[in-house]
């Protein structure tokens, strides 16, 4: 098979990220974010990244409006055409797509037709946000290469291994149904990367570790991982349950909603905002980036203080329950924005957790590196990692796998 390109779409609602990649070593060719479609102040920003090309590996930037998702995607497949990596060429095997929410069906990242779209469309209600803007970035993906396969890789599939017993609410059971109220949980891409490389981190295969993932970014889940397996998550029914995050204040006494409704009048739209744009860390001090709260508590700002106090006490708690479902951990995991990057929380949150084999070496942890590595100290019981995510990357092997099986397949 000579197509080894994939391209990775992430569409929101006003948005589109991409990354172009080729499979054979996992270079990626270009990347690339178009914003604020629909509005008069869209931006493309484009990089391609072989160092070839038009640009020679400068990134190219278009100011104009950009009306829709079908206008934004031909102004990216004429970016990729200006360094010879247009999506007519021969070599592009697939696309694959981010799709936030698959429900309990989608358990694996599945090849697109009209019953996925379908079925992607019945999960709306539950993902209200998000499955439109990822149903309208395909569509017209699939306008513009009819012929190509299109993958949809979902960010709750590698959370549908959880048993009954975690991914139940204990609540009515046939209201649950009804309304497919359970716990789906979020990020697995991430989720499933970082466990795998965790592993890999430690010399070991997958199903021969146990490990606990903490994806601590604006939108922030830990996960509890049995042998490759996911088995819990801190994300539920929505994105909303679970870590306290940039803008989500995670877990609450479902009580405060109707608390809400009665005492301050507020819709359920109105709850929704507050818990969803209006709390986390932006809500406890007016600040969601980890950076400027560190900044201000070294300034000795008092609400600064307790948004980290906060952040860090829900992380623990989590910690603690996730060792206890899993009964041995192997690692655990940090990634994404935060966890990549802010020694103060990774120490914090395993600090005084000695007795649970848990410890960080002052050293190892301030070291800067995009490489994944262990900051425990030699003598701890658990090995506790920094391990970069790259959600596009699992994208684009999930899809190739995918579509590689397929041609093999056919041949067969
Ligand atoms: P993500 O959603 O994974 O892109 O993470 C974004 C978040 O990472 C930002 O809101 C910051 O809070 C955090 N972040 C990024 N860089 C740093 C850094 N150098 N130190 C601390 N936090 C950081």
């Amino acid at each position: 098979m000579t197509a080894t390109r994939i391209l990775v779409l992430n569409s929101g609602s006003s948005s589109v990220k991409y990354q172009l990649l080729d499979m054979r070593d996992d270079t990626r060719l270009a990347v690339g974010l178009v914003e604020r479609i629909g509005e008069e102040t869209s931006r493309l920003k484009h990089t391609p990244l072989t160092g070839g090309g038009e640009s020679g590996g400068e990134s190219r930037e278009q100011n104009r409006p950009i009306a829709d998702h079908d206008e934004a995607l031909k102004a990216v497949a004429e970016e990729l055409s200006r360094d010879g990596l247009g999506l007519d060429s021969p070599e592009l095997a697939a696309i694959g797509h981010r799709v936030v929410h698959g429900g309990k069906q989608f358990t694996e990242p599945t090849v697109i037709d009209d019953a996925v779209l379908k079925e992607v469309e019945r999960l709306i209600p539950v993902a209200p946000l998000h499955n439109p803007a990822n149903l309208t970035g395909i569509r017209t993906a699939m306008a513009l290469r009819p012929d190509l396969p299109q993958v949809a890789v979902f960010d709750t599939a590698f959370h549908t291994t959880m048993p009954e017993s975690a991914a139940r609410y204990a609540i009515d059971v046939e209201t649950a149904d009804a309304h497919r109220i359970r716990r789906y949980g979020f990020h697995g891409t991430s989720h499933a990367y970082v466990s795998r490389k965790t592993a890999e981190l430690l010399g070991k295969r997958p199903q021969d570790v146990n490990v606990i993932v903490l994806h601590l970014g604006n939108g922030a889940s830990a996960s509890a991982v049995r042998g490759g397996v996911c088995v819990d998550t801190s994300m539920g029914l929505t994105p909303l349950e679970g870590l306290v995050m940039g803008t989500r204040s995670g877990d609450v006494d479902p009580a405060v909603i109707f608390h809400l409704m009665r005492v301050a009048n507020m819709s359920a739209d109105d709850i929704d905002v507050l818990l969803n744009k209006k709390s986390g860390l932006v809500g406890l001090c007016g600040d969601n980036d980890m950076r400027e709260i560190r900044r201000r508590i070294d300034e000795g700002d008092e609400a600064a203080r307790l948004a980290f106090d906060i952040y860090i006490h829900r992380l623990k708690k989590y910690i603690g329950s996730y060792y206890a479902v899993l009964g041995r951990v192997d690692a655990i995991a940090f990634t994404a924005g935060v966890g990549e990057n802010a020694a103060p929380v990774r120490e914090a949150a395993v600090a005084g957790l000695e007795e649970l084999g848990l410890a960080v070496d002052g050293e190892l942890n301030a070291v800067r590196s995009d490489e994944p590595r262990v900051i425990s100290p030699e003598y701890a019981r658990v090995a506790v990692a920094v391990v970069p995510t790259d959600e596009e990357l699992e994208i684009a092997r999930q899809t190739y796998a995918l579509v590689a099986n397929r041609v093999g397949e056919r041949n067969d």
